[in-house]
C-alpha cells in the first residue's frame, strides 16, 4: 500500500470518526434537555407528514423545518422522484397513509438539484442512474419550450425542479393508495415544496390539483371497499355506486369543518401554532 493510499485512508477514517462523536455529543445534548428524551421517543410515533425528498445532503427535512425525530416520517430519492412501479416508495406510502393515518404528504424538490441538472444534459452517467434520470426527461420533454426560455443555466434547473416536483405531486394523486385512501374518507392532501438552498427558505408551490375525486378516468379508480361490501347485503336497490361516492365525500367534508372547528373553538392557545403545522391542509380544504 503506497503512502498516499495510507495517509487518505487515515484522513477518511477521521472524518467517519467525527460522525461517531457528534452522536455522542448529540445524545449528551439531549439527555441534558430531557433526561427521559430517548425513552419517550421508543415508545412510539406519531408522524403527522409524509415527506418524499430527494437524497442531497443540503435538503434535510427535520432540520430545515425545525421538527424533531418522530415527526416526519421520510422518504428520499434522487430528484424526489414518485415513480408508479417504485415499491419501497410504495411500502412508505402505504404504511404512512393506512397504518399512520398520515394526512399531509409533501414533495419536496430543491433548487441546485444534482439529479435534475443531469438530467438536462445529454451526457450519460451510467446504467441505472441514466434509467431513473429519464423520468426527469420525461417532465423535462414535456415543458422543454418553458425551461428553454431562461437565459440563465440555474434558472432553467430551477423551473424543471419546480415541474418536477409538479408532476410527482400528480403522481401520488393517481396512486391506487391514495385513491383508495380517498374512497374510503380519509382525505389525504398533497403539497409541493421547493427548498430554496441558496436561501434556506422553502417555497410552497402552488399546484392545480386534480384530487382523485375529480381526476380523469383514465386513472381513477373504483375499488370495492369492505364497509361497500358489508352495505350492499343490507342496503335498498335505490343505493347506487355514485351515491356513495358523494356519501363519503360529503362525511370528509364534514369531518374537516369539524377539525378545523375543534381547532378554533378548544385550542386557541395553539390554534396559530397547529395553524402554520397543518397550514396546507387548511388551504386545500377550502376548495373542498
Ligand atoms: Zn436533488
Amino acid at each position: 500500500m503506497n503512502q498516499q493510499i495510507v495517509s487518505h485512508s487515515i484522513l477518511e477514517i477521521n472524518h467517519y470518526n467525527r460522525v461517531l462523536e457528534g452522536n455522542k455529543r448529540y445524545v449528551a445534548k439531549k439527555m441534558a434537555e430531557d433526561p427521559s428524551y430517548f425513552k419517550t421517543l421508543s415508545k412510539g410515533q406519531n408522524p403527522k407528514y409524509l415527506l418524499i425528498g430527494c437524497s442531497d445532503s443540503r435538503a434535510p427535512p427535520n432540520e430545515l423545518t425545525e421538527t424533531d425525530p418522530g415527526e416526519i416520517f421520510i422518504h428520499r430519492n434522487i430528484a424526489n422522484l414518485v415513480i408508479p412501479t417504485d415499491l419501497n416508495l410504495n411500502c412508505v406510502i402505504q404504511y404512512a397513509v393506512e397504518h399512520l393515518h398520515i394526512h399531509n404528504i409533501v414533495v419536496m424538490g430543491h433548487t441546485c438539484c444534482g439529479g435534475v441538472k443531469a438530467a438536462m444534459t445529454q451526457d450519460s452517467v451510467g446504467g441505472l442512474l441514466d434509467l431513473w434520470l429519464n423520468q426527469i426527461k420525461l417532465v423535462y420533454e414535456k415543458h422543454a419550450e418553458l425551461i428553454e426560455s431562461f437565459a440563465d443555466e440555474n434558472d432553467k434547473i430551477t423551473c424543471l425542479s419546480q415541474l418536477n416536483v409538479r408532476a410527482q405531486v400528480m403522481n401520488i394523486w393517481k396512486n391506487p393508495i391514495i385513491q383508495k385512501a380517498w374512497q374510503k374518507g380519509n382525505p389525504v392532501m398533497v403539497h409541493g415544496w421547493l427548498f430554496r438552498v441558496e436561501t434556506g427558505y422553502i417555497e410552497e408551490l402552488l399546484i392545480d390539483q386534480h384530487t382523485p375525486e375529480e381526476m380523469c378516468k383514465v386513472y381513477a379508480l373504483k375499488f370495492k371497499l369492505e364497509s361497500e361490501k358489508q352495505l350492499s347485503k343490507h342496503v335498498s336497490p335505490t343505493g347506487s355506486p355514485k351515491n356513495n361516492a358523494k356519501k363519503r365525500f360529503q362525511n370528509m367534508q364534514r369531518k374537516l369543518i369539524e377539525h378545523i372547528n375543534q381547532l378554533k373553538e378548544n385550542k386557541i392557545e395553539d390554534f396559530d401554532l397547529e395553524t402554520k403545522e397543518i397550514g396546507g391542509f387548511i388551504e386545500s380544504s377550502k376548495d373542498l
